[in-house]
């Protein structure tokens, strides 16, 4: 695997395959990798001739209170992990590099970015992201480009950026990659102590309560993200957000009638994580007899280790 840090660089290195016409993916992220990073990796070398991973720690998409500083960073780590999983190329530019002195243009998207993170976060952040994927996706020219569904508002925005200003590369969303007891992987995740750790699962089991009530059959998509912030609250997270939301344009739900995404964030000790469920359309009409519903209430309150059954 090579690693570039121009633009020149990169461009040079990819010139051959391009002209050969072969199939370019790119993957990128922020560093840190993780298997959620990897399984991004490992799917753009399953589709494509030549797999380029960006690493950039991109400084304007984070608020002045947030993380840069102690954002982990470790390129050495990174390039081998990255290698491993498949990739052919590394792209680490500088920050002089994406943003050379004079750099006066930003990419806005509107309506997506105004739900869910956009309403938290500070106004930028949303612009800071399109503005850098947008650049990468022009530095790197790929015909596929991949994203994580962990990250459910930022590939919205991509989805939606890269229609409107009519770039030519595939959007591939992958699943979410979680550890073994449901903890979404998130590069954040190194920032938790145990206690920290143990907490963060709040976020998974929010989620889990909020599909649950769909299943039994709740409509109401209110009373399906109370369920969720509930539970939420009772394992000690004050979610920032929980909301029922369109996937395909996250305008809030009032009333489940086909698939929607649920999306959470919470602070959990110096981390900021976000997680989503997908539900899928069927979901809300499979009805369960009296006695697949008292096992799943019994297994998910053992789950929980909740004092007081919860009855969602
Ligand atoms: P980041 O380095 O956090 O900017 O993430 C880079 C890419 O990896 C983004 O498209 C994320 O959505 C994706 N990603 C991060 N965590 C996960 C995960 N647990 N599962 C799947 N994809 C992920």
């Amino acid at each position: 695997m090579r690693t570039s840090r121009t633009v020149n660089e990169l461009r040079r290195a990819l010139a051959d395959s391009r002209l050969a016409r072969q199939r370019i993916g790119l993957v990128p992220t922020m560093g840190a990798l993780h298997e959620g990073h990897l399984s991004l990796i490992r799917r753009a070398r399953a589709e494509c001739d030549v797999v380029v991973v960006s690493v950039f720690v991109n400084p304007t998409q984070f608020g002045p209170e947030e993380d840069l500083d102690a954002y982990p960073r470790n390129e050495e780590r990174d390039a081998r992990l990255a290698a491993e999983a498949g990739a052919d190329e590394l792209f680490a530019p500088s920050v002089a590099e994406v943003y050379p002195p004079g750099f006066a243009t930003t990419v806005s998207v509107s309506g997506v970015t105004k739900t869910l993170c956009g309403a938290q976060r500070s106004p930028e952040h949303f612009v800071a992201v399109a503005t850098v994927v947008t650049k990468l996706l022009n530095m790197v020219g790929p015909d596929a480009a991949y994203f994580g569904q962990k990250d459910a508002q930022q590939a919205v925005v991509i989805r939606r950026l890269v229609a409107d200003l009519s770039i030519p590369t595939e959007v591939v969303v992958c699943p979410i990659v979680r550890d073994a007891d449901g903890l979404a992987l998130s590069s954040r995740n190194a920032y938790l102590d145990d206690i920290q750790r143990a907490r963060a699962l709040a976020l998974r089991r929010g989620l889990d309560a909020a599909e649950l009530a769909v299943r039994q059959g709740e409509r109401d998509a209110g009373r399906v993200a109370a369920a969720g912030r509930r539970v939420m609250l009772d394992l000690g997270v004050e979610p920032e957000y929980l909301e029922v939301v369109d996937p395909q344009d996250l305008r809030p739900v009032q009333t489940i009638d086909g698939q929607v995404l649920v999306a959470v964030a919470a602070q959990v000790g110096p981390a900021r994580l976000i997680d989503n469920s997908l539900i899928p359309a069927g979901q809300a009409a499979q009805r369960e007899s009296p006695g697949e519903h008292r096992e799943r209430i019994g297994a998910f309150n053992d789950q929980i280790g909740a004092t007081e059954p919860c009855s969602v």
